[in-house]
């Protein structure tokens, strides 16, 4: 599989990340994980037409995840001269048809492409042929979920946004990348539904996977070096998220 991260950042415009969003490719599928704002314009930017993502799985519905689904469905449908020629997929967690039919309440049909399915996997797993996905709902906003996606034997895990649970622990044993939010710089900015340095590491070190990417980065976050802080207290390798960084897993 191959990871690029589009988006490394938050809901806070900033210079370096953009919003929530990560091209997964196995053999035969390019998948999205979230789709926040920009992240349609950074798929051509790297060289990906837009229009061959087969499936993209929603974390949850925040705008810093969900804020280019309209844009990337309206450039779908009206593609000018270039034909999507296969389905496309959005999953979700408990709610997002709702979601997904309010946005369409508003937009009507300027964002329905043909072959558009929309779907939730609550809690549930799915089997693509070249890949599987397990959805696991984790403590953020009703709708959250975590994902553990498997093929060619390897496993990746996106925690999404995150408070600290047995559930990601759970399902992040052994993975060979962890992809995990620290959208807190460190124990005083605590808050309910988001990690802190200590958090991240706790859960790394129960969890033992081979790597780990660092994401979902405030800029406090990087005034803090809480990736740094990471390293120094786990085994894993852990990578600091960038928007375009390849990894290869
Ligand atoms: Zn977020
Ligand atoms: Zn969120």
């Amino acid at each position: 599989m191959k990871l690029t991260i589009l988006g490394s950042g938050t809901c806070i415009p900033n210079t370096k990340r953009g919003s929530s969003g990560y091209l997964l490719e196995t053999s035969d599928s390019k998948i999205l994980l979230d789709c926040g704002s920009g992240t349609t314009w950074k798929l051509e930017q790297i060289g990906i037409n837009y229009l061959e993502i087969d499936h993209i799985f929603f974390s949850h519905i925040h705008p810093d995840h969900t804020g280019d689904l309209a844009p990337f469905l309206f450039a779908t449908k009206y593609s000018h001269f270039r034909e999507r020629e296969k389905p496309l997929y959005l999953w979700g967690g408990k709610g997002f048809t709702t979601f997904f039919n309010a946005l369409k309440e508003a937009y009507g049909n300027w964002i329905t492409p043909d072959g558009l399915n929309v779907e939730e996997l609550k809690g549930g797993s799915g089997d693509f042929g070249d890949f599987k996905i397990t959805a696991t709902k984790v403590p953020h906003i009703e709708s959250s979920q975590a994902y553990k996606i498997e093929s060619e034997g390897k496993t990746l895990v996106y925690s999404g946004d995150t408070d600290y649970s047995d559930s990601l622990i759970n399902l992040s044993v052994n993975t060979d990348l962890l992809i995990i939010e620290c959208a807190l710089a460190n124990d005083s900015y605590k808050m309910r539904g988001h990690l802190t340095p200590n958090e991240v590491i706790k859960t790394i070190n129960a969890s033992n996977p081979q790597k780990v990417v660092i994401t979902h980065l405030y800029s406090e976050c990087d005034e803090e070096k809480v990736v740094q802080t990471i390293r120094n207290n786990v085994d894993a390798e852990v990578i600091e998220a960038r928007d375009l960084l390849v990894v290869n897993i």
